[in-house]
């Protein structure tokens, strides 16, 4: 078990020369590297991207770091971290970054998305001192932001260095930290959704995120009494993994090492609150909810045996387009619907498809279980590890409602023409 917290990670450098992040690092001396970074490219005059949660967090050893380096500090600061990335605020913070030779995102998922997006507007690096283990965001090239209510991932320009300092992160809320490893483990169902749709949707895939997370899923699952006592070298480990799975987005060139069906569902919880008002939770919170639901799935696809698979029985049992229709415009109204629609026309197969599709899998399916066992873990594995950590584990335990997170488990799939789970399942009859 971790105890210390000496250096935990560094990027190789082999590594960083086929990336665009030129230094990744979690460790005692995080603020001190940061500082140096910047300095020997010539930076002297940053912004920095905060709030006061982040500010109490972080800001005391940050500060005096780049000050030591006779670095200008203009801040950007938001009164608490409560608020959602969308286009306006990112505009915001752009606009106050421009004439600077850097930005600095000192915080979690909203705070290092706002300083993401200003750099790569403004052409600027950007670098991120993160405070809380919660999402896989940090080393990625995508942010999400809110655009006109719907809350779409956009390509930007990765951070070009990260530094978390675990003592720093470790003050985070456990429920962050939970998610963050939630959010993490979520590759475990997400890794198999982008595997199969490579096997019956001739979709791009490499093993090579997988390798580069090596063998850190084992020691989050190893650590996860540790993360949920708050341990900061355990936490060390929970951003160790974030960071690896964020570079597996960055070399995979989309999301979809880390973002399948699960996450469809917890995008309809986030687009519901958008648009209702509803409560959501956490990213990870609900990710991790939703992957044991989705790892569940793949349960129950992987005992099939191909005799049981009914093709036309299958075909049979499809929803039609106009009853899919009714459906989406039901949850989404007119204005966002009609923005939702064209992502499910783009993947939804008419009856040869599918039935090209079904059998593929039937007469697949021992190739496709032997591939798919180096990613999947059993629901079960997951939700002890989340609960370990001090996460939620069912709908009741979320903030959001247990009753818009059970409707998603159907409809999530209409909002994305990404092939997941939810579409193989349902093809299946399974659920
Ligand atoms: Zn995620």
């Amino acid at each position: 078990m971790a105890t210390d917290t000496a250096t935990i990670y560094e990027a190789p450098a082999a590594l960083l020369e086929e990336l665009p992040v030129k230094a990744c690092y979690v460790g005692p001396e995080a603020a001190s590297r940061l500082a140096t970074f910047l300095s020997e490219r010539g930076v002297q005059r940053v912004l920095l991207v905060l709030d006061e949660n982040t500010r109490t967090a972080g800001a005391h050893v940050l500060v005096p770091a780049l000050e030591s380096k006779n670095i200008t500090i203009t801040e950007f600061s938001y009164p608490a971290e409560i608020f959602e990335a969308t286009d306006t605020e990112a505009n915001k913070v752009s606009e106050a970054a421009a004439g600077m030779d850097a930005v600095i995102g000192l915080g979690a998922g909203t705070l290092s998305d706002l300083a993401k997006q200003a750099g790569t507007l403004n052409k600027i690096p950007c670098v991120l001192f993160p405070t809380a283990a919660s999402m896989n965001g940090y080393t990625s090239g995508i942010v999400a932001l809110k655009v006109r209510g719907l809350k779409r991932t956009q390509t930007c320009i990765p951070a070009l260095g990260v530094f978390a300092d675990p003592e720093v992160v470790s003050t985070a809320p456990q429920r962050m930290v939970a998610a963050g490893v939630a959010d993490f483990l979520s590759k475990c169902s997400s890794n198999t959704d982008w595997q199969v749709s490579h096997h019956l949707r001739d979709v791009f895939f490499t093993d090579r995120p997988r390798k580069l997370v090596g063998d850190v899923q084992d020691r989050i699952f190893e650590n996860a009494g540790a993360i949920g006592a708050g341990n900061p070298a355990a936490i060390g480990i929970a951003m160790e993994a974030l960071l690896t799975s964020g570079f597996g987005m960055v070399i995979a060139g989309s999301s979809a090492p880390a973002s399948g069906g699960e996450h469809l569902i917890s995008h309809f919880i986030d687009m519901k609150h958008a648009l209702e008002g509803i409560p959501n939770d956490l990213h990870g919170a609900q990710v991790g909810v939703a992957t044991i639901y989705t790892l569940g799935l793949w349960e129950k696809i992987l005992a099939l045996k191909p005799d049981d698979i009914d093709v036309e029985a299958c075909i049979a049992a499809q929803p039609t387009e106009a009853q899919i229709k009714e459906w989406v415009f039901e949850d989404w109204g007119d204005k966002v619907g009609a923005e939702v629609w064209p992502q499910w026309l783009e993947k939804q197969l008419d009856a040869d498809g599918l039935r090209h599709e079904i059998t593929l899998f039937k007469n697949r399916l021992s190739d496709i279980r032997k591939d798919l066992e180096t990613d999947f873990r059993p629901p079960q594995k997951v939700s002890d590890c989340i609960a370990a950590c001090g996460g939620p584990v069912t709908a009741e335990e979320l903030y959001a409602p247990a009753e818009v997170f059970h409707h998603a488990k159907g409809r999530a799939r209409y909002l994305r023409n990404r092939f997941t789970v939810l579409d193989l399942a349902a093809e299946l009859g399974l659920s």
